[in-house]
């Protein structure tokens, strides 16, 4: 069933759901250094496009933290996987914020070379890797809003629980009253 959309403005939707169920020509992996697979939302996302996606993978060469590379989406319904690399939540001390809004602006880089027209983010790092969701929440709305300022591609913002959803929607709304 399709993932059902909470909040929408223009080219920026919140949806609550599976990102492996997403028919965006591009989805977004929160993958680690290795592109090998992992657990949470990268080991989701290759169980569904199949082992092809992690043959393509292995001859990436890996991938920094803040950097994104991109392959076929093979068994996925979206057509690319955008990998990209968030940062471990170390308190604060080590350019996580930086590091993680440059995830969201290579990703989107990536996909407008690509020609991309609409692409699937999950909360890059807020799982595993700790991040504060709240602060994770809003660095993703200011980088997505950005790009969008000057690019049209429809991005949407998919959280897997309710509490990511209300993060993002609490800062659109501070948005919508003083942005
Ligand atoms: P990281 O290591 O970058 O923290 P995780 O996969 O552990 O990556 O978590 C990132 C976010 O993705 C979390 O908010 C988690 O709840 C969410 N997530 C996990 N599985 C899925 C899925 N199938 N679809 C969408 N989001 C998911």
């Amino acid at each position: 069933m399709a993932n059902e959309v909470i909040y929408s403005e223009e080219n920026l939707e919140v949806v609550i759901g599976d990102i492996t169920e997403e028919e965006t020509e591009a989805i977004v992996n929160a993958a680690n250094p290795t592109l090998l697979g992992g657990g949470g939302v990268d080991g989701a996302i290759h169980r569904k496009a199949g082992p092809e996606l992690r043959e393509e993978c292995r001859t990436l060469g890996g991938c920094q933290t803040g950097d994104a590379k991109i392959t076929r989406g093979y068994r996925l319904k979206a057509k690319y996987v955008i990998h990209t690399v968030g940062p471990v939540w170390r308190e604060g001390s080590a350019r996580e914020e930086e590091l993680l809004a440059s995830c969201y602006r290579k990703t989107l880089k990536l996909a407008k070379e690509y020609g991309i027209k609409s692409i699937s983010f999950p909360a890059i790092s807020t799982g595993a890797y700790g991040f504060p969701k709240d602060q994770a929440a809003e660095i993703a709305v200011r980088e997505v809003k950005g790009f969008l300022k000057e690019n049209d591609i429809l991005v949407r913002l998919v959280c897997f629980d309710k509490e990511t959803t209300q993060y993002y929607l609490a800062v659109l709304k501070k948005l919508r009253c003083y942005g």
